[in-house]
């Protein structure tokens, strides 16, 4: 991670700290509000977790239930076979491209969509990914998305999307408003350095991030 924006120490260091007496809006509509803003997105399509971790756990929570395949690359992100399994899912690990390519152990998409079927019911790609540090560009991206049935969602998550070269790699939130079953997750732990501070959210369309949302609110309840 890179270190903590100095503008941010000050900001903690003159902060009061006395209202942590009281709970926080719990729809954190100034953060929301704002990272609505930044990357010019509807705030109803914003879902805030501690961290982009507890959004990918949770996203398996409230979609897949016990026996549905969740797909995902071999050497993705440590977090994705976990939250299958968390939720009961069949975890299918797709074996990645050929170390010969200019991506060594890379996704590959192919392979991917391939694997996709009637109970496949969520896919996660980290973009770039961790700890490969490889990439689908846009192009390569939007081809699998039209591949993906419509009963299943996508995960793109973009923890790492703050340090790439924005023309190369896909940027998946261009592709939300045209793939309702699409949910792009980021976070303030990387490029910012807050790591601590557990930051993290997701944007997909306003639906689906309501069913987020009221999972977050009824984490017993069902969706
Ligand atoms: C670090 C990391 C995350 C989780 O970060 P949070 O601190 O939970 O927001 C998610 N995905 C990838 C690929 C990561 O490397």
């Amino acid at each position: 991670a890179l270190p903590i924006c100095p503008a941010v120490t000050e900001l903690l260091q003159q902060r009061d700290f006395a209202d942590a007496v009281r709970y926080p809006d719990a729809g954190a509509r100034r953060l929301r509000q704002a990272i609505a803003q930044r990357w010019n997105v509807d705030p109803a399509a914003i879902t805030l977790g501690n961290g982009s971790h507890e959004l990918l756990v949770l996203i398996a929570e409230t979609f897949v239930a016990p026996g549905d395949e969740v797909v995902f690359p071999q050497h993705g992100f440590a977090v994705f076979k976990l939250a299958a399994l968390g939720s009961g899912g069949l975890p299918v690990q797709v074996a990645p491209l050929p170390r010969s390519g200019d991506q060594p152990l890379g996704a590959d998409p192919e392979a991917m969509a391939a694997v996709l079927g009637p109970r496949t019911k969520l896919v996660y790609l980290a973009n770039p990914n961790n700890p490969t540090g490889t990439w689908w560009d846009r192009t390569t991206l939007a081809r699998f998305l039209v591949r993906v049935p419509k009963h299943t969602i996508v995960v793109i998550d973009e923890a790492y999307r703050e340090y790439v070269d924005e023309s190369a790699v896909a940027d998946a939130l261009a592709l939300v408003d045209l793939h309702p079953h699409v949910v792009v997750t980021r976070t303030f732990s990387k490029a910012h350095g807050l790591a601590a501070l557990r930051i993290g959210y997701a944007i997909s369309n306003p639906a689906l991030a309501s069913v987020l949302d009221h999972r977050l609110d009824h984490p017993r309840g069902g969706a």
